[in-house]
């Protein structure tokens, strides 16, 4: 690797690290010297709280896993650490399981463990400061202006951090004493599913986190609720369900953190669920929280005396909301971020998907896990941020009501008939921010100039957006609605913010310098006196130079020394002495240069730094009057976001569907599936480049009350599962309300989709190819009705020949005679293809292959029919297999085939039971029971009314009685 750049960077490193120790013992921001971390004298500071669990810690309780805490347990007497040790280990005791960013001037400093693990996840040079116990304290720091990139990293690695800030000016706890520490909290958790920066965040992926509850609904069955919340844009939703559909309800939501109580964590099937999913799992200490404090918590938050205007929650939805809620308190501190009031999703208006079904169609990320190649990234046409993350809702959950659909279609058509509208509505949306996040970084107080001026930009692209939906002449109920809510937010308070912003910002409101000249007539004031000073500076500069002689004389400033006078050696030396002792006082001594500060100087600069003091006052005053003023519209300013979000997805399919000339699907509640000229996307789109044309194919499965089988033979390479998938993809786009890849297509409303494409080993999860095929077939046996849509291929392909070929024909009956779904069935078993002549509504279609010149060419039309033979040596030969292999295959092949003919597999077929499937297998009936003479017998005595002797006479009767 690159040796000379790696040393060259911790040469760097080293030496950052040695000049920012120099800058933090001088530096005027931070009262705590770095040396008092580890001296020896101090005093206890308050008992810090745990950001968890809102304990409050004992460092004496800590446990050893960190150095810090191990300190703290060996350290019987917390006297002898000092002040600002005893700080550290306490907060970082109240926050085990969070690296701790500790602010110390302008650096986040780690100690301990967590130097050692940040500096290895990081790349950063690990450095030693003082000593704990006899013992080298490591430690590593990143500075506050790098901190967002270092925290992505180390938030992507799967670490939580927690950021801990001085709470008081330096100058307070100078008062309190010269040994005191500066306060310092932790003011947030920084956790995958939290984060709002911008540059931490990605545009077109919703960042949500899960809390997740349940309630016991019989001995053995539990009710899920599911509450995800999105920080960054404010969304808050609850849905629920059950144990079944738990694991694609998460896979729709794609959280990045998903947060359980305890018990849920540690059962051992979520246990592993959870692990499946992409997202970091955290265990939350205490049980999510009963649903009535859930509801006292929700009430709160929202500040409504009642929750029934949000609609009616189960109790698990109403626990895992709470949960949520505790979570974002617990990780947000003392912000508040807004959240949208909680809405109601109910997974029967959503297409079922599960998690395989969901990798296996490559809808949101391949299965090799990137965006690029997905079925998303290649119909996204959207501009905007917001637009991109609707859309990757929408792909994850297709809608299940015709009507909604049809909504959506309806608007979609409008955009692709009006063109010009299309074009002029998305080049506005261009210019326009990602107004959800900045909002939200806003209510927070985490925002900067930058979002002030992107809420500016956005509600400018609303107002032109509405105005260009508004002259159009009737307009679909989707987008007269985007409409209004667009038209609804006052641009007024846009307005103020273009007079006021400057034209260049700074990231950071601290930075100052954001508002514009001539907005406010106090700043302009302080601001012309830090120039005047500035030209002061200069004028005395000229006349330090004249009095002394010195033409190189310099007046230069430095963070630590402020302004300075800086003359050559030869020139320093004279200053030393009278008549300029008196003048210049002697700072520092430099390789060939002298440094002198004056009284003037000092003056000035004090001028300079209270001008700069009062300028930045005025301009942050500034900034929270327009951030209030932003906040105070901000239901109308989220809904808005929204709306904008709608009409850029809408654009973009219109567009999407103009440029590659797909057709408006007709989707209404029949069962049928009749496609004609449909396409792969993503397939399509790969072949363009290399100028090859995609064959478009037909396919129908349309029933009555019950959905045909297409059984699908042909050989390797010819087109099969692209085709099975095209299937599946157009269902997804059609319920979606997207346009089709296809000339026309009519589709009955699909339930569940379900799709075991490809044999994938799953040895992360310790499952074989195999086990991982009959589990998902199983769920697909087990779930499918006749409404959903069924994808199988190559079903049985991973066991021997035999077992394969019978669990795939078994699978095939139940599929008609039980779920009688409607499906499509590849496979390489040709002995498949007789079931047509057993099963009505099961045809069979190949792949059309000829041969030319002794090579197989693949001409990729689905025709009905059998395949022939498997073309197998072909395309062996067509890989590169040695001529010798392949001859000595042919052979073989042969050979088997003539063993083959003797005991055909028609004769095998016509020996099964005709229906080897029952539609469901009854239980047998109990049998009537067997009539019991000496019962009838006895009944028919009354032993009240018999004489001694009748009753030795029934006795001897009964005896008689023959038994059954
Ligand atoms: P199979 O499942 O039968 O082995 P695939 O569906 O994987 O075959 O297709 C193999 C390749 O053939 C694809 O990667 C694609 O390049 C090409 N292909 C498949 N279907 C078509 C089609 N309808 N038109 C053009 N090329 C196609």
């Amino acid at each position: 690797m690159n040796r000379k750049a790696r040393f060259g960077s911790v040469g760097l490193m080293s030496i950052q690290a040695a000049q920012r120790l120099v800058a933090r013992d001088q530096s005027p921001g931070s009262q705590d010297q770095l040396s008092d971390f580890a001296s020896s004298a101090g005093t206890q500071t308050a008992p810090a709280r745990n950001a968890w669990t809102g304990e409050t810690a004992d460092p004496g309780r800590v446990t050893p896993a960190s150095g810090a805490r191990a300190a703290a347990s060996q350290d019987a007497d917390p006297g002898r650490v000092t002040p600002m040790m005893a700080q550290y280990i306490e907060i970082k005791a109240a926050n085990p399981d969070c690296l701790l960013f500790y602010r110390m001037g302008d650096f986040y400093e780690l100690f301990f463990d967590d130097a050692e693990i940040a500096s290895r996840a990081l790349g950063i040079v690990l450095t030693k400061r003082g000593k704990h116990q006899g013992t080298d304290i490591p430690m590593c720091g990143v500075p506050i202006e790098r901190a967002d990139d270092y925290l992505q990293r180390l938030i992507a690695l799967g670490h939580r951090v927690a950021v801990c800030e001085q709470t008081e000016d330096p100058a307070e706890a100078k008062k309190r004493g010269a040994k005191s520490v500066v306060r310092r909290d932790v003011v947030r958790l920084v956790t995958p599913g939290t984060i709002t920066e911008d540059r931490l965040l990605d545009p077109a992926r919703a960042n949500l986190f899960l809390a997740v509850a349940r309630r016991r609904i019989s001995d053995t069955e539990w009710r899920y609720g599911l509450a995800a919340v999105d920080i960054s844009t404010g969304r808050f939703t609850l849905s629920d369900t059950d144990a079944a559909g738990l694991s694609a309800e998460i896979a729709r939501l794609d959280p990045r953190e998903i947060v359980v109580p305890d018990a849920i964590h540690d059962d051992p099937p979520l246990r592993q669920l959870f692990a499946e999913t992409r997202a970091a799992v955290t265990p939350l200490a205490r049980e999510g929280l009963d649903p009535a404090s859930a509801e006292r918590r929700l009430k709160e938050y929202f500040g409504v005396a009642t929750l029934d205007a949000f609609g009616a929650f189960d109790r698990a939805e109403l626990a895992a909301a709470g949960s949520a809620l505790f979570y974002v308190e617990k990780t947000q501190l003392d912000s508040r971020p807004i959240l949208q009031p909680p809405t109601r999703e109910t997974t029967t208006g959503t297409l079922a998907i599960d998690a395989a079904t969901r990798a296996n169609l490559e809808l949101t990320r391949t299965l090799s896990g990137e965006r690029s190649g997905s079925l998303l990234a290649t119909i996204d046409c959207t501009v905007t941020p917001g637009g991109a993350r609707l859309l990757a809702e929408r792909l994850a959950g297709p809608l299940t009501d015709v009507a909604a659909i049809r909504r959506r279609q309806d608007a979609v058509a409008y955009l692709v008939e009006a063109s010009d509208l299309r074009e002029r509505v998305r080049s506005t949306l261009r210019q326009t921010p990602d107004l959800a996040r900045a909002l939200s970084r806003l209510g927070l107080g985490r925002g900067g100039p930058r979002d002030l001026a992107a809420l500016r930009d956005g509600l400018f692209a609303a107002r032109d957006c509405a105005l260009a939906l508004t002259l159009s002449p009737d307009l679909p109920p989707d987008l007269g609605l985007a409409a209004e809510a667009l038209r609804a937010v006052d641009t007024g308070v846009a307005a103020s913010l273009a007079e006021a912003l400057a034209d260049e910002l700074p990231l950071l409101k601290r930075d100052g310098g954001f508002i514009r000249a001539g907005f406010n007539a106090e700043l302009d004031e302080a601001r012309e006196l830090q120039q005047d000073s500035r030209r002061f500076i200069a004028a005395l500069q000229g006349r330090y130079a004249a009095e002394t002689g010195c033409r190189t004389l310099r007046v230069k400033h430095n963070h630590m020394i402020g302004y300075y006078v800086e003359v050559p050696q030869a020139t320093g030396e004279d200053l030393l002495k009278p008549p300029f002792k008196d003048i210049f006082v002697h700072r520092q001594t430099m390789a060939g240069a002298m440094r002198f500060s004056t009284v003037e100087l000092g003056e000035l600069e004090a001028k300079i730094a209270s001008a700069a003091d009062r300028a930045l006052r005025i301009e942050l005053g500034l900034f929270d009057d327009m951030t209030e003023r932003l906040l105070r519209a901000s239901p109308e300013i989220a809904a808005c976001a929204e709306a904008l979000a709608a009409i850029d997805v809408t654009a973009a399919l219109a567009e999407l569907a103009a440029r590659l000339d797909w057709m408006r699907p007709r989707v209404d509640e029949s069962l049928a599936f009749r496609i004609e000229g449909g396409r792969h996307p993503v397939v399509e789109a790969a072949l363009k480049g290399s100028g090859t044309p995609f064959i478009a194919n037909d396919s129908d499965l349309s029933g009555q009350d019950a959905g045909r089988i297409l059984l699908v033979t042909g050989p390797n390479m010819g087109g099969k599962s692209t085709y099975l998938r095209q299937n599946a993809l157009i269902v997804v786009l059609a319920q979606m309300g997207a346009y089709v890849p296809a000339r026309s297509a009519h589709i009955g409303v699909v339930d569940r989709l379900f799709s075991r494409v490809g044999a994938a080993d799953d040895l992360a999860r310790g499952r074989s190819t195999f086990m991982v095929e009959m589990v998902e077939t199983a769920a697909i046996l087990n779930q499918a009705t006749a409404r959903s849509l069924v994808i199988l291929d190559e079903i049985g392909r991973g066991t021997a020949t035999f077992d394969g070929l019978s669990i795939a024909w078994a699978a095939i009956e139940h599929l008609h005679d039980v779920n009688r779904a409607r499906a499509l069935f590849a496979t390489h078993f040709h002995e498949l293809t007789v079931l047509a002549d057993r099963l009505p509504r099961l045809a069979n279609a190949t792949l059309k292959v000829t041969e030319w010149n002794g090579e197989v060419v693949f001409l990729h039309e689905v025709v009905p029919g059998a395949a022939d033979r498997s073309y197998g040596l072909q395309v062996a030969r067509l890989a590169g297999l040695p001529t010798a292999v392949i001859e000595r295959a042919r052979t073989i092949l042969s050979e088997l085939e003539r063993t083959d003919r003797e005991k055909p597999k028609r004769a095998m077929v016509e020996d099964l039971p005709l229906f080897a499937v029952p539609a469901r297998v009854e239980p047998p009936k109990p049998a009537p029971p067997a009539r019991d003479r000496l019962r009838e017998a006895l009944d028919a005595l009354d032993p009240d009314e018999l004489t001694p002797r009748e009753a030795l006479e029934a006795l001897y009767r009964l005896k008689a009685v023959p038994s059954v």
